[in-house]
């Protein structure tokens, strides 16, 4: 080894120490540091994929080699730089909105300013900075990185898993041993040979079974395996068709994801939240009554929900997800009476929503939650 690979790994080492700096001065509780070999992933994410587990994502699907190896994604990448920041806002109180049939349950992540921008916009700085610092190191090297969040085919949990950032649970979102799992997590792709965080956290999930227990819509087939046909995340904002009926009454109040299999995992008690003003809720929708905000024209949804997340499912999605939770309410001729008003002027999508949720509302014995079998549908299509 020459004394100008010791120098390099010195000064390698060095700027791993700048970057984790970085990373906490913009807001990133953590950093770790990973390889691109993701070949481990290969059978699990393949026969995921055979079962139609992904549903109507079919992005999933194409891109799924670039998922497999990065260094497609992004040419000449060598490492994964993953980091995560904490988003549960304080005092909003999953639990108590849950058993309010009456309210909206919008998944935490989506109360406050759509995380993509303020996350990509902060690891695009500490690219910048990583570059300026290398191209000290390496003069003769085109340092080339890219920054993500959430939107490019990047198998960002087993990333994180292996640069050390916390292990995958049963319910297939990471966790952290201090942290809980409600963080987002982002990734910086780089072509430097930055050294690798050598030790994988551990699983401890043991024993516990608690997130495959409660979910509502029974979406885990087994441990570790998501049938996101069936997850209410999917259902309400992925799925751009009908909400099933089997799965209208247990989706309960939630109108914009769930949050089930995070509320009960004991990994997130005390859970952490987060700092960041941007992720405070907006327009009291950690809260909201169901029949205020199935009450906004179209005009109120696109002005309150600007630069949201929720935009994402757009005001049919929005309506549609509402008419559910509406249905699900505690009978009331104030709902009905909304519901009836609405449904002239809505697609002929949101307006069968309405006539359930109607019937719902107006005959008490539909209202039996029915207990999920294992197979409703047909598994074998998306
Ligand atoms: S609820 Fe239990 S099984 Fe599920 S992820 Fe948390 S610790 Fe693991």
């Amino acid at each position: 080894v020459s004394s100008r690979e010791i120098s390099e790994e010195n000064q390698l080492d060095k700027l791993v120490g700048q970057i984790e700096g970085w990373a906490h001065e913009a807001g990133f509780q953590q950093v770790g540091i990973s390889d691109v070999d993701m070949q481990n992933e290969q059978s699990r994410l393949r026969a995921w994929l055979d079962k139609r587990y992904h549903g109507s994502m079919r992005w999933m699907e194409k891109h799924a080699d670039k998922r497999l190896q990065p260094e497609l994604l992004h040419p000449g990448t060598l490492r994964i730089i993953s980091l995560r920041m904490n988003y549960l806002p304080e005092n909003t109180e999953p639990v108590k909105v849950l058993k309010s049939p009456e309210k909206a349950y919008v998944s935490r992540y989506a109360l406050g300013r759509d995380y993509h921008k303020l996350i990509r916009k902060r690891l695009a700085n500490i690219a910048k900075k990583i570059e300026t610092e290398a191209s000290a190191i390496y003069a003769d090297l085109k340092i080339s990185q890219r920054p993500f969040v959430d939107s490019a085919p990047v198998l960002e949990r087993p990333a994180a898993h292996k640069a050390g950032l916390g292990w995958i649970g049963k319910h297939t979102l990471l966790i952290n041993e201090n942290a809980g799992s409600f963080f987002f997590l982002g990734e910086i792709f780089t072509n430097l040979p930055l050294p690798l965080n050598r030790k994988k956290p551990q699983n401890l999930c043991g024993d516990c079974r608690a997130c495959l227990q409660i979910c509502p819509t029974d979406a885990f087939p087994e441990p570790y395996v998501l049938d996101a046909r069936r997850c209410i995340s999917y259902l309400t904002i992925e799925n751009p068709g009908p909400i099933p009926e089997e799965f209208r009454q247990v989706m309960g109040n939630r109108v914009f994801g769930c949050d089930d299999c995070q509320v009960i995992c004991p990994w997130n008690k005390p859970a952490n939240f987060t700092l960041e003003d941007d992720f405070q809720p907006r327009h009291g929708l950690e809260s909201q009554e169901l029949l205020e905000l199935f009450r906004w024209d179209e005009a109120t949804y696109l002005a309150l929900t600007e630069g949201s997340a929720i935009r994402r499912i757009g005001y049919e999605g929005w309506l549609r997800n509402l008419a559910v939770g509406l249905g699900n309410a505690a009978p009331d001729e104030k709902i009905q009476q909304a519901l009836r008003e609405k449904r002239p002027n809505v697609s002929p999508l949101v307006a069968e929503h309405i006539d359930w949720a109607l019937a719902q509302q107006q005959n008490p014995r539909r209202r039996r939650i029915r207990k999920l079998r294992r197979e409703p549908i047909d598994r074998t299509r998306g």
